[in-house]
């Protein structure tokens, strides 16, 4: 089998990335574009040693749970990779993603529930990030095609917020306009490298962020002005970020125009978002996400709740009025002002933010014999480190709530968290990402008496 070969394959299972896995002759091999219960015929992308790659060429017979996608950029480019498939079924696929992963674990006894889906899967993202690229003498504006920097110009990205999209072709065209120079890869030159738009779906706010190699950009004001002109846009943002590098946003922001924040609302609270915090990207499932996270944690008002990796604050926040103390523990610390921020403009008392790292702020706590009620865990993909497990083992919070977006080390922590005596309630996964092959849960913890 060589690169480019084409045969005809049935697709046997689907990988939580959304391949479907063909084997041939006890070969795996992981087909783009391809569902479990497929006849395919498919083209060889790449030969390993273990496995290669396919794209699918042609659905010979397809499966009941496709649907029907109209543009395969939205495939190509990874933004939606799970869009071939009903979304019902993404849903369940979402559900069987934990069920496979706890069984690794041997924690087959825990109970999945379904994943809390949305009305309308589309248009729900908040925040976009889009790169600006010269092609053939023109500003375009898209999404890198899979696995390269080949820029695939789109404008309309299928799961943004409509506004944010409109709003991304008015300023690549403002930057037109005044030819400003997109940046270049190859020879690391050009000014403009990324628009960013963050917006508050709640307040209708906008804030543009034009990220930029360097600080000096001909023309700025007048295109400040007129990006601030446009409806809606309460804040733009320079950032500066002048390395050859994949990383987005420089360290270095300048407020151009207006607020050098947005506002949001969750759940009856007002939230200050910087261009650098962490925001969830999806705000009415965010709005259930928290509410099952609240019910969980089932409070009675005499609590000490630690907010664990807490962004902006926006757990601890919500669950303060039914707590007696809110305490937040987050790494970066323009996060952490904006969280304690949010609790000064929501009237909230009884809720204090500190910067650290959880498992060392833990660690100290539970050297110092701190006692705590409810714990929060909101951890990024690499879940919880092994020295804040251990230092749960000193403090045993009677609850904890484990909200994960990868559900590997969520089963690993699950694993360990029962290893030192924790019983595990139901899991609720909730789709925070819909058309992508990202699986958000919530995780209900209890010490055992
Ligand atoms: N709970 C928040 C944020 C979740 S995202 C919300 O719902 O919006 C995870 C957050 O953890 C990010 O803000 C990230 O900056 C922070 N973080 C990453 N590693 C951390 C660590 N070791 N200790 C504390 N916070 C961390």
């Amino acid at each position: 089998m060589k690169k480019n070969d084409q045969l005809i394959a049935d697709i046997l299972d689907l990988t939580y990335e959304g391949n479907g896995i063909a084997k041939i002759d006890g070969y795996p091999l992981f087909v783009e574009n391809a569902l479990p219960g497929e006849k395919v015929k498919l083209q060889i992308l790449k030969v390993g040693k273990d496995y290669g790659f396919a794209k699918t060429l042609e659905i010979i017979e397809p499966s009941p749970d496709r649907q029907e996608v109209k543009d395969s950029r939205y495939i190509q480019t990874g933004i939606a990779p799970l869009l071939f498939l009903k979304y019902d079924k993404q849903l369940e696929f979402k559900k069987k993603q934990i069920e496979n992963v706890l069984a690794k674990q041997s924690l087959n006894d825990i109970r999945v529930l379904d994943t809390v889906g949305m009305k309308n899967p589309f248009n729900y993202r908040n925040k976009a990030q889009i790169p600006v690229r010269e092609i053939d003498g023109k500003l375009q504006t898209g999404f890198y095609r899979r696995h390269s920097h080949d820029l695939v110009p789109m404008e309309n990205f299928l799961i943004q917020d409509d506004g944010i999209d409109e709003l991304i072709v008015m300023v690549r065209d403002i930057l037109s306009k005044y030819h400003v120079k997109a940046y270049d890869e190859a020879t690391n030159s050009g000014q403009i490298r990324n628009i960013m738009i963050r917006k508050g779906h709640f307040t209708n706010q906008y804030m543009v962020v034009l990220v930029t190699t360097r600080e000096k950009i001909s023309a700025l004001n007048a295109i400040v002005d007129e990006i601030s002109a446009l409806d809606n846009v309460v804040s733009v943002v320079q950032n500066i970020n002048p390395n050859k590098t994949n990383v987005l946003l420089g360290k270095k922001n300048k407020t151009l125009r207006g607020f050098p924040y947005i506002e949001d609302k969750i759940l009856g609270n007002t939230y200050r978002i910087s261009p650098n915090s962490f925001y969830q990207v999806n705000p009415v499932q965010t709005e259930k996400l928290y509410q099952i996270a609240i019910d969980k944690a089932d409070l009675k008002g005499k609590e000490v709740v630690v907010d664990a990796y807490s962004g902006i604050g926006t757990i601890g926040l919500t669950m303060a009025k039914r707590a007696k103390k809110v305490e937040g523990i987050e790494i970066v610390e323009a996060a952490v002002k904006d969280a304690n921020r949010n609790a000064t403009v929501n009237h909230i008392g009884n809720a204090k933010y500190q910067v650290g790292k959880a498992e060392t702020v833990l660690r100290d706590w539970a050297h110092d014999g701190k006692k705590i009620d409810v714990l929060m865990v909101d951890p990024p993909r690499k879940g919880l480190d092994k020295s804040l497990i251990d230092a749960l083992a000193t403090i045993k919070p009677k609850k904890m709530v484990y909200i994960s977006c990868n559900p590997a080390t969520l089963a690993r922590d699950l694993r360990l968290l029962t290893d030192i005596d924790y019983s595990v309630g139901s899991i609720t996964p909730v789709d925070m990402f819909p058309m992508t092959n990202h699986v958000e849960s919530v995780t209900l913890l209890t010490l055992n008496d």
